[in-house]
């Protein structure tokens, strides 16, 4: 595929950003080896649904089979390291004036790439929360399970722990969102990157970015529901294009620490 090539005036909006904005979704991790998440209902676990497997009633049916599922990904995740795509973004952070990363991904590798104000919607797939009563529990405090097919158990109260993530039925902490949309309504330019933009209400933040006037950018190999509504479109990995074009905007920037 030929080089992407970036008109001027879409570069310059860049370097002249107030605020940037940044959504992420599986796509983005896709090229760390990271299932998106149609890509995880064709492997080991085709047979179940992901949709009958995130949720409490899910995990109050089958805690086993739900924590099994979980601690497959777990591994999947600790294996995967940072793509270009993420290290572009974290480097795109250093040299604008302010940048608000959301992602919807659960697995830490923008953090991993060195980016800082990170906004995680659905949780984070390394912690750990009490399913009865949210106690937080730090690493290692956990009361390790009788059987070890089992998830351990919180030390506060003994329900069996959970990820903290965000299940299909539940809502996402007030504050959280609340941020993302306060971020978005500030953004002067906005990405949506790896997204199939139909999880809500993630998928509402690129429409108020346009309501409110923002440069938006779509960066994902496949058409979406945003694809015609975007000021710029590249259909193209994310791995590929970012570093591409926080060069051709800063080409300066160490991306990677190179
Ligand atoms: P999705 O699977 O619905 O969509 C992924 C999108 O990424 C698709 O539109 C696909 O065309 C695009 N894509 C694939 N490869 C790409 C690449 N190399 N570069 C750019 N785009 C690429 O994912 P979603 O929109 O994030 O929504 C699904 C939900 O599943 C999210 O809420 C997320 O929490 C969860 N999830 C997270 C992870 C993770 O943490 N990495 C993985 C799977 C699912």
């Amino acid at each position: 595929m030929a080089e992407p090539t970036f008109s001027p005036s879409l570069l310059q909006s860049l370097r002249e950003a107030e605020h940037i904005v940044v959504l992420t979704g599986a796509g983005v991790s896709a090229e760390s080896g990271i299932p998106t998440f149609r890509q995880a209902q064709t492997g080991l676990w085709a047979k179940y649904d992901p949709q009958e497997l995130a949720t409490p009633d899910a995990f109050r049916r089958n805690h086993r089979l739900v924590w099994g599922w979980y601690q497959w990904r777990r591994e999947l995740v600790s294996r995967a390291r940072p793509n270009p795509a993420h290290l572009a973004l974290a480097a795109m952070e250093e040299v604008t004036t302010h940048l608000t990363l959301i992602t919807q991904n659960v697995d830490g590798l923008h953090g991993q790439a060195g980016s800082h104000n990170i906004i995680e919607l659905h949780g984070n797939l390394m912690r750990n929360k009490c399913f009865e009563y949210d106690h937080p529990v730090t690493a290692g405090a956990e009361i390790a399970p009788e059987v070890p097919e089992d998830p351990p158990r919180c030390p506060q109260c003994r329900s069996l722990l959970r990820p903290d993530v965000v299940w299909f039925g539940e809502a996402l902490p007030a504050n959280t969102i609340e941020t993302a949309f306060a971020a978005t309504q500030e953004s002067d330019v906005f990405f949506a990157i790896g997204t199939s933009a139909v999880v809500h209400p993630a998928a509402s933040l690129p429409l108020l970015a346009m309501e409110r006037g923002a440069l938006t950018i779509e960066v994902n190999p496949d058409r979406t529901s945003l694809s015609p509504l975007v000021d710029h479109r590249f259909p193209r990995p994310a791995g590929e294009l970012l570093p591409a074009l926080v060069l051709a905007a800063w080409p300066d920037v160490s991306i990677g620490g190179v």
